[in-house]
């Protein structure tokens, strides 16, 4: 398939916040030496406890923000846009980012500091890139950043939360892949796959 028009969610999808939420929680006192978990188990950790919800949000805030250089490239991003650039394919990152975080004193912007991380892992702006920086959208709003996915006219999006999905003008002609390893039942529309990998295969299968 050429000249196919991808759209990639940011959060999640292709920056993994995992450990470093794991280990500014631990700096943090948050959670005991020795504890692991993914970022949703964390939350519902800190949820768990008086206070909680206040101390997940300024995690948060530090995390996507001035923490965002722990953060990590799931395994097979690059190669899917190594593949994308091959096959001639318009790749763009449509996220939905506020520009400053609930629980941040600093006040860090956000989406600078996304795409600070993303020129750092030289996805955008490299000589080789398959993404440049005007590729990369913030939206505002879960609606906005689905309008703007429509504007675009995109073959297929790829997200990890089925929400995007499920917004009533999600554009019906889009395909929808749901990054997840998590456990059926999944909506109907959406076709899960857990890794890169196999989404190269997806999208790319002869
Ligand atoms: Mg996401």
């Amino acid at each position: 398939m050429s000249g196919v028009r991808i759209g990639i969610d940011f959060d999640n999808t292709i920056i993994c916040y995992d450990k470093v939420f794991a280990a500014v929680a631990l700096q943090r006192g948050l959670v005991p030496e020795g504890w692991e978990g993914l970022k949703t188990d964390l939350r519902d950790h800190l949820r768990s406890s008086a206070g909680g919800e206040l101390a997940w949000q300024g995690l948060q805030g530090f995390v996507y923000g001035k923490g965002i250089g722990g953060a990590e490239i799931y395994p097979g991003v690059r190669e899917f846009l190594v593949a994308c650039k091959r096959a001639g394919s318009k790749v763009c990152i449509v996220s939905h980012k506020t520009r400053f975080g609930h629980q941040d004193p600093d006040r860090t912007d956000l989406r600078d500091a996304a795409r600070g991380w993303l020129r750092g892992a030289g996805l955008i702006d490299a000589a080789d890139a398959a993404l440049a920086v005007d590729d990369v959208y913030f939206e505002h709003t879960l609606a906005a950043k689905v309008e703007r996915l429509a504007s675009l006219k995109l073959d297929v999006f790829i997200d990890d939360l089925v929400d995007v999905f499920e917004q009533p003008h999600f554009p019906k002609t889009t395909r929808s892949i749901l990054f997840t390893r998590s456990e059926p039942p999944h909506p109907e529309h959406c076709k899960p796959i857990a890794t890169w990998a196999d989404i190269r295969r997806e999208v790319f299968a002869a």
